[in-house]
């Protein structure tokens, strides 16, 4: 005789994939309890509230688009739009479909062990309670356990510090104050323009430069925001059809296809149009040809060189060890001329390593800095860091943690063989681009087998081991050519401040986004053949 679950589902968090898997679930009729350990809704926009975070993608691109409803009343006021305007709106969907009345707020989980006698999941919170669940769905993000800095003394400054992702929700002024950045990531370019207009000195602490690109943001006024939703739907539709999901989408030729003027006046013309399109806008060979990659660095370091006015410091900001577009790269507003500014000083790390944090400052190789605020951009721990942070277990008190210490395995970046009924929405092996279309992919995916399950009585649900190594060998397979498994960075699971994670590894799908959606949904055409389905 076993207990029935305290709720069919449990979903861990409720940023933009939690909010439409909760959405979902209510449709289909099924008690569903969302765990969220911020006191809001809204994930990545609700803990980065960092100086200067905005979209680095087109703000309607970027919202949901199953609610007709709130693309009908829904105003963006940027292309881009700044985070406060970003949690604004994930709040108003909130409000609009009642959805906190199934989140509860304040409840980091701690650990999720499944019971293979009753068929159930028991997650544990940190405060010591418990609930039982048929269905565990991580909604945890990519990029949702941040990383403090390996730098002896990390804890004892005295002054103001703050990791980006746990910015206060006050409001932080650097008005006539010595200020650091650690980190110069797509956060630390975003938080370092905006610093560096109010503080009274900014130290930039720079370990590797990375290859940035204009943002050329601007307001949206009313007759332009009309345009914009009359195109809803034939831009929804491009979404679905290009590479990644977003509105750029590399150009078929090649490099070395085009003459040098036209390939110098394509470029021009990239670099000068909003958004993305430099990155994934390119020439289709821009990530598997060295040479290709190298004639498109060359072009974007030159850039650098124009923009900045002391050249040994553009040098430094030009990156050597990887080319243009093999990391992410971070969209930026006037990032270069920052450093054309007489209170603004970089400082190489490489040179002259950070040797300690101090109360008062920090010591580097040669000198003694003194600051009143030291702001981490330091990243996280990707990907995988979020579920390593929760003590799941499966079937035998097998670790998922252990499970993926060489690498994380899954089928369709969904499931595990050994923990069944856990689905995992935006977790590893999938296709990540421009997230909120791949999360309505994936949330309507494990939407349409919960139904599946729930009009047949069925109450495990598992994929083989054999669909796991076929599908992590495809992923594996799908990133060899590309330049970007070649570099260190969040992407190729590397994180120098955590432990175990300094090898490289294939973390995310790198295929196209529609042949991702294709393989799914053939899947489920089947009725879910390839999964051990049981009643
Ligand atoms: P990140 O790209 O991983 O950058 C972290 C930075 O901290 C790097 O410059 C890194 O240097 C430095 N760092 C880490 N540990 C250090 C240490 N011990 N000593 C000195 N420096 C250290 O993280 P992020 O900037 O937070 O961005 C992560 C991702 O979030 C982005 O790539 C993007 O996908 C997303 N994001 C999106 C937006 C947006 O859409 N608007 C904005 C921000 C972020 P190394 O490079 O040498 O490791």
């Amino acid at each position: 005789m076993t207990a029935a679950p305290n709720f069919d589902a449990i979903v861990i968090g409720s940023g933009m994939s939690g909010m439409y898997q909760l959405y979902r679930l209510r449709e289909l009729g099924l008690t569903t309890r969302v765990l969220e350990a911020g006191t809001g809704v809204g994930g990545t926009w609700y803990w980065n509230r960092y100086p200067g975070a905005r979209f680095d993608s087109e703000s309607y691109s970027y919202q949901f688009s199953f609610s007709k409803e709130m693309l009908d009343e829904w105003d963006w006021s940027e292309h881009f739009a700044g985070q406060p305007e970003t949690l604004r709106y994930l709040d108003r969907v909130a409000d609009k479909y009642d959805l906190r009345k199934d989140i509860q707020f304040r409840s980091r989980v701690k650990s999720a062990h499944w019971r293979e006698a009753d068929r159930q999941w028991v997650v544990g919170l940190e405060d010591g309670t418990s609930y039982s669940c048929r269905f565990l769905i991580t909604a945890v993000g990519p990029l949702s356990a941040p990383t403090m800095p390996n730098i002896p003394g990390v804890d004892s400054f005295a002054g103001e510090s703050c990791h980006t992702a746990r910015w206060p929700h006050e409001p932080v002024s650097f008005v006539g104050k010595r200020v650091a950045v650690i980190g110069t990531g797509a956060t630390g370019v975003q938080t370092i323009q905006e610093v560096a207009k109010t503080a009274k000195s900014l130290t930039v602490f720079q370990r590797t430069p990375n290859w940035c690109a204009p943002l050329l943001n601007s307001k949206i006024a009313p007759a332009e925001m009309a345009e914009i939703r009359a195109n809803y739907p034939a831009m929804f539709q491009r979404c679905l059809e290009t590479f990644s999901c977003f509105l750029h989408t590399p150009d078929l030729r090649k490099t070395f296809e085009v003459t040098d003027q036209e390939r110098e006046a394509f470029w021009e013309k990239l670099y000068a149009s909003p958004g993305f399109g430099i990155w994934l806008g390119n020439f289709s060979d821009m990530m598997t040809d060295r040479a290709a990659n190298a004639a498109i660095s060359d072009f974007v370091a030159n850039k650098i060189r124009q923009r900045v006015k002391n050249q040994a410091v553009a040098e430094k900001l030009i990156p050597k060890n990887h080319g243009f577009g093999t990391r992410r790269v971070p969209m930026e507003t006037k990032y270069f001329e920052v450093y054309n500014q007489d209170n603004v000083k970089l400082v190489d790390i490489n040179e002259t390593p950070i040797e300690r944090i101090t109360p008062t400052g920090l010591t580097t190789s040669d000198i003694e800095y003194e600051f009143d605020s030291i702001v981490f951009a330091t990243g996280f721990d990707a990907i995988t860091g979020s579920f390593d942070r929760i003590d799941i277990r499966g079937t035998d008190g097998q670790r998922l943690k252990d499970r993926w210490s060489h690498g994380p395995e899954t089928y369709l970046g969904t499931m595990v063989d050994g923990f069944p009924n856990m689905l995992m929405l935006m977790g590893p092996h999938m296709a990540l681009g421009n997230i909120p279309r791949s999360i309505e992919h994936n949330v309507d995916w494990v939407t349409d087998l919960m139904r599946h399950a729930r009009d047949r009585k069925i109450v495990r649900i598992e994929p083989t081991p054999q669909e796991v190594k076929a599908w992590t060998d495809h992923v594996k397979e799908l990133g060899m050519g590309n330049l970007l498994f070649e570099v260190n960075s969040w992407m190729t699971g590397v994180n120098t401040n955590v432990e175990g994670k300094q090898v490289r590894i294939v973390n995310r799908y790198s295929g196209s986004a529609p042949a991702y959606r294709a393989r799914c949904d053939a899947v489920a055409a089947s009725g879910y053949q390839e999964l051990a389905l049981a009643q």
